[in-house]
């Protein structure tokens, strides 16, 4: 019996054992070190081993570990005040993950318009290549066909329309539309960058019709694109964000903001969590919040951001036989692949650099933001090393 037999067959994992972590590396079975560049999906923020919220953690599990909301949580009313402080929210919803931020913001949208005496009022409208989770809700948001098939029928009330089409946006708006709901940059669709004038047009086309605009910055929020959440950069604020990930940096910590307007439905017995805004998750999200809104720390990202950008740009102009494109902001990137993104990916983790797949034949790198300019160059010279190997000048000499 292989050593996964017993567990679900839904993730097709790569032959890869980690024992322990440290900032942006990961050290396997045998000792190797890789750089993390992967950082469990934009989650690890601060890397493995953050001293800062080892300490944290440890020390909230000397004295509580969970509550329930029956009784006030430690850390709840600090990390929602702080969170309002810093963004558009006047309200927070505390979760366990990115999905179930998703599902709160999506009833936050239709609770708003049933209690404002619009029950119909409940569609929402998302963009082709979209991802919002994998609970029955958040598939039909996403709306792709291979996540929806074989588990019944799409649950009812969202739409999509073609990524970044403003006009079919327009049109798809109907006396049921409840709210707007787009990631401000996709993450699993391929690192495709929202345009500013197209955030910014979504919010008056929400104003003009009485609807609801929702961000998912679950992947790109908290410090990735350089500001506290990537929308900031459009200089537009949503109704509803909802946010998981990075705010918890590896501890399972999901969050839904919203203003008191947009959350007005939301009354009590409205929706609950039996896990969420548990103390545990409070004091890390909390110390995460610490060391993000640190002085210079954006700025920081937005350093190594540029340094890493630029030598991802110079390696594109060097092998222009395997990457097409380099896309995304701040430390969010993909490299849009001429070979099979498979084959860049199984190319950069021989180097021992470790990143993701995403759609639109896109490999995702997505380093820990306290990722240092070194660590970033170390991590274009293992690229290097991959676009070598695969690349097709080099591949002929070897088979000279
Ligand atoms: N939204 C976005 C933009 C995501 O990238 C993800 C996960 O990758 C989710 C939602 C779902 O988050 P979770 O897997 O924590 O449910």
């Amino acid at each position: 019996m292989s050593a996964t037999a017993a567990l679900y067959d839904t993730y097709a994992r790569a032959p890869l054992r980690f024992e322990r972590g440290e900032g942006v590396w990961l050290i396997d079975e045998e000792g190797n070190r890789y750089l993390d560049f992967a950082a469990g999906v934009a989650v690890n923020s601060l890397g493995h081993a953050h001293p800062h919220l080892v300490e944290a953690l440890k020390a909230q599990a000397e004295k509580v570990w969970h509550l329930s909301n029956l009784y006030d949580v430690p850390g709840q009313e600090s990390l929602s005040r702080r969170l309002c402080a810093v963004t558009f929210a006047d309200k927070v919803f505390f979760a366990n993950s990115g999905a179930e931020a998703l599902e709160c913001a999506i009833k936050t949208a239709r609770r708003y318009h049933f209690a404002k005496g619009h029950p119909g009022k409940f569609h929402i409208i998302t963009f082709e290549g979209a991802f919002h989770g994998r609970t029955l809700a958040t598939i039909a948001a996403g709306g792709q066909a291979k996540y929806l098939e074989g588990f019944g029928p799409k649950a009812p009330g969202f739409y999509q329309v073609p990524f970044g089409d403003m006009a079919a946006l327009r049109a798809a708006i109907t006396e049921e539309t409840a709210a707007l709901l787009i990631e401000p940059l996709q993450g699993e669709g391929g690192i495709r960058l929202v345009s500013k004038e197209f955030l910014q047009e979504m919010r008056a086309l929400c104003d003009e019709f009485g609807l609801l605009l929702i961000f998912d910055e679950v992947q790109c929020g908290v410090g990735r694109t350089g500001k506290l959440f990537a929308h900031e950069w459009a200089g537009v604020t949503p109704d509803i964000m909802a946010v998981a990930k990075g705010i918890g940096g590896g501890f399972p910590l999901g969050a839904c903001l919203a203003t008191a307007e947009a959350a007005s439905g939301m009354v009590a017995g409205t929706h609950g969590s039996t896990y969420g805004g548990n103390p545990l998750a409070m004091a890390v999200g909390n110390a995460v919040l610490d060391v993000v809104l640190a002085d210079g720390f954006l700025e920081h990202v937005r350093d190594v951001a540029l340094v890493f950008r630029q030598g991802l740009a110079s390696l594109k102009d060097r092998f222009p036989d395997i990457i097409e494109d380099i896309r995304g902001d701040g430390l969010m990137l993909g490299i849009k692949a001429k070979v099979p993104n498979g084959e860049l990916l199984k190319a950069i983790r021989a180097e021992k650099l470790l990143g993701v797949l995403a759609g639109d034949n896109v490999l995702r790198l997505l380093p820990p933001l306290i990722t240092t300019a070194e660590e970033a160059r170390e991590g274009l010279h293992r690229i290097e090393r991959a676009c070598e190997a695969l690349s097709q000048p080099a591949r002929l000499q070897a088979s000279a």
